[in-house]
């Protein structure tokens, strides 16, 4: 059953200077329990397309629905919204409170929720990103990688059932990018949908599907093997491939006879084995 559907999207900012199409005829469905990475490079509308799906942006033409609900209709904002969670770039710009517990509890207290049930939803919350030794702590004393796992365990405790994440590896270093996807993974493996917008390509490769985009239009939809058995044309849009892709293409130029679709190290490393 798919829980986001975008219908002929279009989104156009309105500056001093005049208009600009971050979005140009965009339609693509999600299903429930997914997990999507979208990719493409800096200024293809990945992060306003991102903003649609919880209603921070309204269609300037186009229909947006999540569950079946329309973005563009006001009564379904704070539905939506308990729906869709977003994790940013920057954790610092989300954590808002002194003690890591108080900032999960803040968005479910928001809601009115009482009190026994928002500990039981932190407790859960950290214990899924792995930080519950870290609930008296002060978010200040943690590392990019456990900060941006508090802000995961905050929606969490919102029970959203999709995570919108828009590049929020990007400020880490290689070991928190390794925790954050870890616990990306461990959530689409608990049924969360999970979209997933990167510039890692090793981390978009661990999705079910990836939209490519390109100036505000999706132009490519596929598994991550089919999108990066083609690594010319991805690198034709100024984006790179998965790291093992790119080795076995290099090697394949050296006469290495080497399948197509290798996609992972250890695919790499077991078509290595057999040459040898
Ligand atoms: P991405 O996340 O893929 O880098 P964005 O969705 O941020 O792309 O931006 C798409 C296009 O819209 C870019 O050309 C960007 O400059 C423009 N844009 C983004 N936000 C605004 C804004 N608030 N006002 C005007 N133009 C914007
Ligand atoms: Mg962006």
């Amino acid at each position: 059953m798919e829980i986001i559907k975008v219908e002929n999207l279009d989104h156009i900012y309105k500056t001093v200077t005049g208009e600009k199409v971050a979005l140009d005829d965009v339609s693509l469905k999600i299903s429930d329990g997914e997990f999507v990475a979208i990719i493409g490079t800096n200024g293809s509308g990945k992060s306003t397309l991102a903003k649609h799906f919880n209603a921070l942006l309204q269609p300037t033409s186009g229909k947006v629905f999540v569950e079946n609900l329309d973005t563009a209709d006001e009564k379904n904002l704070w539905q939506i919204r308990s729906k869709v969670g977003m994790v940013f770039q920057n954790p610092d710009n989300e954590i808002v409170a002194a003690i890591v517990e108080d900032d999960i509890a803040f968005g479910p207290e928001n809601l009115g929720i009482e009190s026994a049930e928002i500990r039981r939803r932190v407790d859960l919350a950290l214990d899924t990103v792995g930080m519950i030794d870290y609930k008296k702590f002060s978010p200040s004393k943690l590392s990019g990688g456990q900060k941006q796992r508090i802000a995961i365990a905050g929606a969490i405790a919102m029970k959203t059932k999709i995570i919108v994440f828009d590049e929020p590896t990007a400020m880490l270093d290689p070991q928190g990018r390794r925790e954050v996807l870890n616990t990306v993974k461990k959530l689409h493996s608990q049924g969360l949908t999970v979209i997933y917008i990167t510039h890692f390509m090793e981390e978009a490769a661990a999705a079910e599907k990836i939209f490519v985009m390109e100036r505000g239009k999706i132009l490519k939809v596929g598994t991550p093997r089919e999108i990066f058995s083609d690594a010319k044309e991805i690198k034709r849009l100024g984006l790179d491939v998965p790291a093992p892709v790119e080795l076995a293409d290099r090697l394949r130029s050296k006469g290495y006879k080497l399948p197509k679709n290798i996609l992972t190290a250890d695919e790499l490393a077991v078509e290595l084995k057999k040459i040898f």
